[in-house]
């Protein structure tokens, strides 16, 4: 299917990257994958990645028959993405489709907010993600047209409890995927999102994301992180109509796949969500 497209994947180190890395691995792709490797934001309180964890990726790209390139950079600066855009090109030849999936999630009310938690989570997840966009898409134009995807969230399609700086910047996301959609059309360009739920990643198994859960269903976490993490998943189960407490980043990897696929090539300016279900929640 991919007979060879070149495609960089952001966020490539682990989670939802890592398994669409593979994916197009597996789907014929050359694959370039992006990550900080590293502290993206002392604002956050989960492990960051790692290089190893980098370096894994690649080790699964290629045993599911890929060709691999690693590149640790920081989406905050385009100086260092064209330079990182500019290795693939060099490697593979040119960009066919662009995965801009990394991002942070923190969480705290927005009476407490640190200049800090907001600042990271817009300069990463949406600033970020425009960066990496104002780079690839002249060489998609260049290539003859392209597929770009964004990593969105249910998380910007309504509000969060003690989540408003993730919220705005997902939600941000949107309106960026369809201006591009609009703009990058006519050079045989699409832009859509995708939409994860809850996913079983680094970003969503530790107490703060448990506490969040716990709180949105109007109760108070205990603070013992495996009480609050059945407390959570209970919460998740019954809420989500599939009945899973967290959907698999492999859940969500094959909507990515489509959408960079020539049969997606009249889809453009939307989303396409992987929720277990939850998307009933929301009005469109
Ligand atoms: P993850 O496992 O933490 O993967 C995200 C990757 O992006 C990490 O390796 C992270 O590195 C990297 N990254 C962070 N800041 C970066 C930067 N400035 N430049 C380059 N790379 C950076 O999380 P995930 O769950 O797979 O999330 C992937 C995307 O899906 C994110 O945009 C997230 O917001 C979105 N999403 C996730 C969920 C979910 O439930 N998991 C739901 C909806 C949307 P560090 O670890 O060093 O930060």
């Amino acid at each position: 299917m991919g007979e060879g497209r070149v495609v960089v994947v952001t966020g490539a180190a682990r989670g939802i990257g890592r398994a669409s890395a593979v994916a197009f691995a597996r789907a014929g792709y050359r694959v370039a994958g992006a990550d900080i490797a590293a502290l993206a934001s002392a604002a956050m309180d989960y492990e960051p990645a790692t290089p190893e964890d980098l370096a894994e990726t690649g080790r699964l790209v290629e045993e599911a028959g890929g060709e691999w390139l690693a590149v640790v950079v920081d989406q905050r600066d385009t100086a260092a993405i064209r330079e990182a855009f500019a290795r693939v090109v060099e490697r593979f030849g040119g960009v066919d489709v662009v995965f801009a999936n990394a991002g942070i999630q923190g969480f705290a009310p927005l009476l407490e907010m640190t200049d800090e938690l907001w600042h990271d989570q817009i300069d990463i997840n949406l600033t970020g993600t425009a960066n990496v966009l104002r780079v690839a898409a002249p060489l998609l134009v260049e290539r003859g047209g392209g597929r770009i995807i964004i990593t969105s969230s249910t998380q910007g399609q309504h509000g969060t409890l003690d989540g408003s700086g993730y919220s705005a910047s997902k939600w941000g996301l949107i309106g960026l995927m369809k201006s591009a959609a609009l703009e990058l059309g006519r050079y045989g360009i699409t832009v859509n999102a995708v939409i994860p739920g809850l996913i079983d990643t680094k970003l969503t198994r530790h107490e703060d994301r448990y506490a969040q859960i716990i709180r949105s269903g109007g109760n108070e976490p205990t603070g013992d992180v495996e009480r609050d993490e059945r407390t959570a998943a209970d919460a998740q189960r019954r809420k989500l109509p599939l009945g899973v407490p967290w959907v698999e980043p492999e859940d969500v990897a094959p909507l990515v796949v489509f959408l960079a696929s020539e049969e997606a090539r009249m889809v453009s300016g939307t989303s396409f969500a992987a929720t277990g279900g939850d998307s009933a929640n929301v009005t469109a």
